[in-house]
């Protein structure tokens, strides 16, 4: 399917994830500040509408779900995040679309969470989509700095969904495991990828540079064009907005 050139990429976001939750000072309601300021021009932006408790089942057990359940501002911010994601990944369905979310979710697995995640957003929007035969087959690209242990946890038995992280020591070796992880793209039904901007130069990572992220977005959406891309780490956040926009220029540029 070839979709028609867009202006503006679908991009779901809510001021509530401007919440100053309880988590670790660099995860903070700046980051999703910066990037909206920087993106709104080239974002149509969608309010997301928050997960149930079914959702969360999807990927969690009870334990972890009642434990993040008892501080009522890290929830309700969270269960936005997943809706967010899950109406990202439906989306992806018809165009490329962007979930501007906080807190991020790719460490956090069935039975246990940390670095500054709560719950799998990506891991629940995918088993979503495969749980209403939306889609029969799923891949999931993680480029942030840190290993997606969260949801290798929760995909790895799955058969349906193939999980790919990106975990490159180099900005050449970065961009050689990403042509090699979406080889194969076009033979899944959708394609998630979970965006970490940690691994810029100026960030923890000190690899990519800011246009970087605009080939990122190139080759995502030139392997699979049914994509969405939800937002993972980025501590930078000076350059957080410009990197952002980088990859979403990158999509929209390819789907020119
Ligand atoms: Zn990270």
């Amino acid at each position: 399917m070839i979709y028609k050139c867009m202006e503006k990429i679908k991009t779901i976001y809510s001021p509530v994830f401007l919440t100053d939750y309880p988590t670790v000072d660099c995860e903070n309601p700046d980051r999703v500040e910066f990037i909206y300021a920087k993106i709104k021009d080239i974002a149509d932006i969608i309010e997301p509408e928050p997960c149930t408790l079914s959702d969360l089942a999807l990927c969690h057990s009870e334990a972890i779900i009642k434990t993040v359940a008892r501080t009522k501002e890290v929830f309700d911010t969270a269960i936005l995040a997943v809706g967010g994601a899950m109406m990202a990944a439906e989306i992806a369905l018809r165009e490329p679309s962007f979930a501007l979310i906080r807190p991020p979710g790719h460490h956090a697995g069935h039975n246990f969470n940390g670095g500054f995640c709560f719950f799998n957003n990506m891991a629940i929007a995918v088993k979503n989509l495969l749980a209403h035969d939306t889609v029969e087959s799923a891949l999931i690209v993680d480029i942030d700095l840190h290993y997606g242990n969260g949801t290798h946890d929760i995909v790895k038995s799955d058969p349906r969904i193939a999980f790919r992280d990106i975990d490159a020591r180099s900005r050449e070796g970065f961009f050689k495991d990403l042509e090699e992880a979406l080889a194969d793209a076009s033979n899944f039904d959708v394609l998630g990828c979970s965006v970490g901007f940690d691994t810029y130069v100026r960030d923890w990572g000190g690899l990519l540079y800011g246009e970087d992220y605009h080939k990122v977005g190139s080759m995502l959406f030139s392997a699979n064009q049914r994509l969405f891309c939800l937002l993972e780490g980025g501590y930078y956040v000076a350059d957080l907005g410009t990197n952002t926009s980088f990859l979403l220029q990158g999509i929209l540029k390819a789907c020119s």
